[in-house]
């Protein structure tokens, strides 16, 4: 049966893949890259498509789509994240697989990209159910992905938990004494079953952190600082953490379920408190008012973070935000003709490849602790993780200028210089 995408839904999902080519073109043109590596790198690797069946509590069975697609691989095995949300098909994860092709390079890791998931509404199964769905993913996806094959890790509506269950059943489908080798499948995993100190605040860390770094090299004091946050799951709730901490003031945030807004601040903790308490809504928080969506980007502040999904910030609204900086936490937020529209009004954007790139980072470390047989202190990933995105904020800053170009083409010529180099050294096989 062929069903058909809303007309909407459909301009989203065309729209990720567009803009990920259209930002790749145009860094490769700007350095010229070597036409022949163009090829390899304008498409992917790897796609694969499973349909498996699953029983509901109810007794009936239900049948699944899940996609992995594996971009290139050429630094390492394929890293990237899974996603459980109903927007999940082929183009979403061709999309997001290459942006994890080019953070990985930016941030020098050696790993490659790659993303998937499944298309499903997470709210609408029981938690055994979610289990069961979730291992028999994990079987049917197999031998195609492994600890230094193709390394999955946590996303949107996907959790330390779900990483357990891929970790169990990827391991029990191994001999004893291979098991424990198997421990680095996957990252984002809880801390009793080889996840890292640390994982759970890296992307949101390193999203606070390249905000502080901007604001270093631009001399502002973040104290006072009024900061939105579309998204209030693991990347918009530690970004808006440690913003607060450093003295910032939340004043608006948006979710799947809704707006809300207080001009003189919301307390971070109390609405985390709140939505735990609620199925993960912010809809209700008593501190605040609940407001229009499609006012959310327009509002009044002087940081803007979109933290939950892909192309939010479009043509249709880029010219009413009234931010100076956006964070971008989420993969993808902001379109190429809204970007055009927020450089002409001299905002500045950090991009998603090097502004979310702690959580990757903190999966490399986590990782490599599976691997070695180390456990690291909390103090240890976190000095880390600081001295790395430092390193990365520098080296797109400095290509900034040099080039004359905005951080996001910065940030796409040295990841797409690192990847052209590996490939002229090494030479196409055979
Ligand atoms: P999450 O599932 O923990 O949280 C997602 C949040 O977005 C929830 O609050 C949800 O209500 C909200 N949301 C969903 N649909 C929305 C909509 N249409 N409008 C507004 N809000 C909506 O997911 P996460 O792990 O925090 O991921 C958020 C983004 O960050 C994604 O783009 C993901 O790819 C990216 N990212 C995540 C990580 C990571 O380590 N988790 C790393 C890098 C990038």
């Amino acid at each position: 049966m062929i069903t058909k995408t809303p007309k909407k839904k459909r301009q989203q999902k065309q729209g990720m893949l567009d803009n990920v080519m259209r930002q790749f073109n145009h860094a490769a043109d700007i350095i010229g890259l070597n036409a022949n590596i163009r090829k390899i790198l304008e498409v992917t690797n790897n796609e694969l498509v499973v349909h498996f069946p699953v029983r509901m509590d109810n007794g009936e069975v239900e049948v699944f789509t899940g996609y992995r697609v594996q971009h290139n691989n050429a630094l390492g095995p394929y890293k990237g994240g899974l996603r459980y949300h109903p927007t999940v098909d082929i183009d979403a994860a061709r999309a997001l697989a290459m942006w994890m092709t080019w953070k990985t390079s930016l941030a020098g890791l050696p790993y490659g990209g790659a993303k998937g998931g499944i298309q499903l509404l997470p709210s609408k199964y029981s938690q055994s159910e979610l289990e069961r769905i979730t291992r028999r993913f994990t079987y049917a996806l197999g031998d195609n992905i492994g600890p230094e094959l193709d390394i999955p890790a946590p996303d949107v509506n996907t959790n330390p938990q779900v990483m357990a269950w891929i970790l169990d059943t990827y391991m029990s489908t191994k001999s004893p004494n291979e098991r424990s080798k198997n421990m680095h499948v996957v990252t984002g995993k809880p801390l009793g079953v080889g996840g890292s100190e640390g994982r759970d605040r890296a992307t949101g860390f390193g999203v606070f952190l390249n905000i502080k770094f901007w604001a270093e090299n631009k001399k502002v004091d973040l104290k006072g600082k009024k900061f939105i946050v579309q998204g209030f799951g693991n990347v918009g709730y530690w970004t808006a953490y440690f913003l607060e901490k450093e003295g910032a003031i939340l004043t608006a945030v948006q979710d799947a379920f809704g707006s809300v807004y207080n001009e003189d601040g919301i307390s971070v903790e109390k609405l985390l408190e709140y939505s735990q308490a609620n199925k993960g809504s912010i809809l209700g928080f008593a501190d605040a008012q609940a407001i229009e969506n499609k006012d959310f980007f327009g509002l009044d502040c002087d940081i803007c973070v979109p933290a939950a999904l892909g192309n939010q910030i479009t043509a249709e609204n880029a010219s009413s935000i009234k931010a100076y900086l956006i964070a971008e936490g989420a993969n993808g937020p902001t379109d190429v003709e809204a970007e055009k529209i927020l450089l002409k009004k001299g905002i500045d954007i950090i991009p998603d490849i090097l502004c979310n790139s702690g959580g990757v980072i903190g999966s490399y470390y986590e990782w490599l602790q599976n691997r070695n047989g180390e456990i690291w202190h909390l103090e240890e990933v976190m000095e880390k993780l600081e001295k790395k995105l430092r390193g990365s904020f520098s080296r797109v800053l400095k290509t900034s200028k040099e080039r004359g170009v905005d951080m996001r083409s910065a940030a796409f010529i040295i990841a797409i210089e690192r990847l052209e180099q590996a490939y002229e050294q090494r030479g196409i096989f055979p």
